[in-house]
């Protein structure tokens, strides 16, 4: 019988965040697929797990990949981890899964920390409606498409970013979205130095190049202005009264009860409507 791939979340900084489910999933399957084998090496020692593990990153994925669900498929579990975090998200696991899932292999989540939904958490920002962006391209004109295709969202717009370009993703993104929007920047999260710096584009660029970024960076951008509702007309109003009428609603109720949803008086309303008839 085919085994299971479990996609393991694990700590973005404290490893307090490992879930005892985790560490459970960890020791009891037969191999771990890991983004960087001396990483996980780390965490295991630290909870007293030994298992084998297998490195599965970006630039083996291919036939490794295959070598992990043949395994898979002859019986054994596996488990996915990446350095920090949940696999899949700007990390290795999303090919393996997608390989899975084309072998009708089962799959099972353990849910951990993710920097994306933690920095969305505390950024003071909407949170009802987002989008994950990832990382911007390291090229230029990318970089810029990119930026312009979502610059008129309404929705909030997380990013991650290195320390190195952060100054240049900053200074980029006021340039698209103006220097009125406003960001958390959410740095270190669960770690030491951990913080939420509330401000807008134009200010993180200039505090960003008085102090230089250290340590990790996710970017939750709030979405743009949602564009003004097209102005209604008398003559849409005067329509809507109408439209009540003929369902049997006298004129002047019919005037009364559109002034209420419209810019328009009930007088100017009634006195079109009459003068139709
Ligand atoms: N898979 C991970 C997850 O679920 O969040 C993300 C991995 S991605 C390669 C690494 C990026 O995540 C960093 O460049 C940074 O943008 C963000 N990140 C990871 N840990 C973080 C932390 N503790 N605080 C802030 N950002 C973090």
């Amino acid at each position: 019988m085919s085994g299971t791939l479990y996609v393991v979340g694990t700590p973005i900084g404290n490893l307090s965040d490992f879930s005892p489910r985790a560490v459970e999933t960890l020791r009891t399957v037969d191999f771990i697929a890991a983004e960087d084998t001396r990483v996980t090496l780390k965490l295991l020692n630290h909870f007293e797990i030994k298992k084998s593990l297998v490195s599965y990153h970006e630039h083996n994925k291919q036939s490794r990949g295959e070598e992990i669900i043949r395994r898979i498929l002859a019986g054994e579990n596996a488990a996915i981890v990446s350095d920090a975090g949940m696999p899949c998200i700007s990390d290795p696991g999303e090919d393996l899964v997608r390989m899975a899932a084309a072998a009708g292999v089962r799959t099972e989540v353990v849910p951990g920390p993710s920097a994306v939904i933690s920095a969305l958490c505390v950024s003071g920002l909407v949170t009802s409606r987002f989008a994950f962006e990832g990382f911007l391209s390291t090229s230029k004109k990318s970089r810029r498409d990119h930026l312009n295709a979502v610059k008129d969202d309404t929705h909030t717009l997380i990013f991650y970013e290195a320390p190195h370009k952060l100054l240049s993703t900053l200074t980029d993104m006021r340039d698209a979205f103006g220097a009125e929007r406003r960001i958390s920047l959410a740095r270190e999260l669960t770690k030491i130095h951990e913080e939420v710096r509330r401000t807008t584009l134009g200010e993180a660029v200039e505090f960003y190049t008085e102090n230089p970024p250290k340590g990790e960076f996710v970017l939750v951008i709030e979405g743009a202005e949602p564009p003004a509702p097209p102005e209604m007309t008398l003559e849409e109003a005067v329509d809507m009264a109408r439209q009540l009428v003929e369902e049997g609603m006298r004129p002047t109720d019919a005037a009364k009860q559109v002034s209420a949803q419209t810019p328009f008086r009930k007088s100017e309303i009634y006195t079109a409507l009459i003068s139709e008839e």
